[in-house]
């Protein structure tokens, strides 16, 4: 029999992948979470119904959230991530070697076990053997307000603005996580499809604008999500993301590199009239 897989991602659209075998299935305090390894994009963590990451284009999201704020800050050494659980963030952050400590906050203890088990290409710096990384299980909501003038970067990894990522996308987490960074910081979260959640984007951007004197939002094609086309948001205190010269990547990127970090802040006119 043939096993299909389709993630809904509008009530009237949905991506669906010819499944050849599900390696896990279970339910955690916050979710249900699969994987599933399928023909198109191999292995793939799915949390409440949606993919979150796949073998076959996971480089693009996880170098993309991580290079471009990475190499906007001209030092950057305590970093935090919120999120991440399945690592693949937390992988491409210690590659940098002005990195000093990498945190990961990660609500769900049971998708990095998942991860660990079934995607160790992309979870290998969850293992432990690294003394730059320090996982910590649980609310990054709460770690936030608990964090003062702390970070150079923090990056909000988070899935989408339901359950228990619901309250990663308010002012008032936007307000602590400017507090937790250091005078010259920065952040940067995923926020979504230009598509299909353009409302989203224009209140993300404005909320944001409020607090960051600089605010910019960047894009980049990724085929597993909605629209293929997926967009990030930064807001920094005081580096440019676009006005930076930034380096050579000192490691092997198979996406990221000097001119994808600048075309990425171009955006065509329908995305610049949602962030008026
Ligand atoms: N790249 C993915 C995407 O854009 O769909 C997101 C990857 S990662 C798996 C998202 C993680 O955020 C999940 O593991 C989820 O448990 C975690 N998460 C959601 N809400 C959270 C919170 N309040 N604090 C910390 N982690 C949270």
């Amino acid at each position: 029999m043939e096993l299909w897989f389709t993630e809904w991602q509008t009530k009237n659209v949905g991506l669906t992948c010819r499944v050849k075998e599900t390696l896990f299935m279970g339910k955690s305090e916050y979710q249900d979470i699969a994987v599933v390894d399928s023909q198109e994009f191999g292995r793939m963590l799915v949390l409440d119904g949606v993919f979150q990451t796949s073998v076959f284009d996971e480089f693009i999201y996880h170098e993309m959230i991580a290079h471009v704020p990475l190499f906007t800050h001209p030092t950057p050494q305590q970093i935090l991530i919120i999120g991440g659980g399945d690592g693949g963030t937390l992988r491409e952050v210690v590659k940098h070697t002005s990195v000093k400590q990498a945190e990961m906050v990660e609500i769900d203890g049971m998708v990095v076990e998942v991860c660990k088990k079934h995607l160790p290409e992309i979870s290998v710096e969850l293992n432990g053997n690294n003394p730059k990384v320090q996982l910590t299980i649980g609310d990054g909501i709460r770690h936030m307000k608990q964090a003062n003038n702390k970070y150079d970067v923090i990056i909000v990894d988070c899935s989408d603005p339901i359950g228990p990522g619901e309250g990663l996308f308010t002012p008032e987490f936007y307000q602590d996580v400017y507090q937790a960074l250091k005078e010259d910081g920065l952040f940067v979260q995923q926020t979504e499809s230009p598509f299909y959640h353009q409302a989203l984007l224009k209140r993300l951007a404005k909320d944001i604008r409020r607090l960051f004197p600089i605010t910019n939002v960047y894009l980049a094609p990724i085929p597993l999500y909605p629209g293929g086309l997926h967009c990030f948001t930064m807001g920094s205190k005081k580096y440019s993301p676009i006005q930076v010269d930034t380096p050579v990547p000192p490691f092997a990127t198979r996406y990221y590199n000097q001119q994808i970090h600048k075309s990425s802040f171009m955006l065509p006119n329908f995305i610049q009239d949602l962030l008026i």
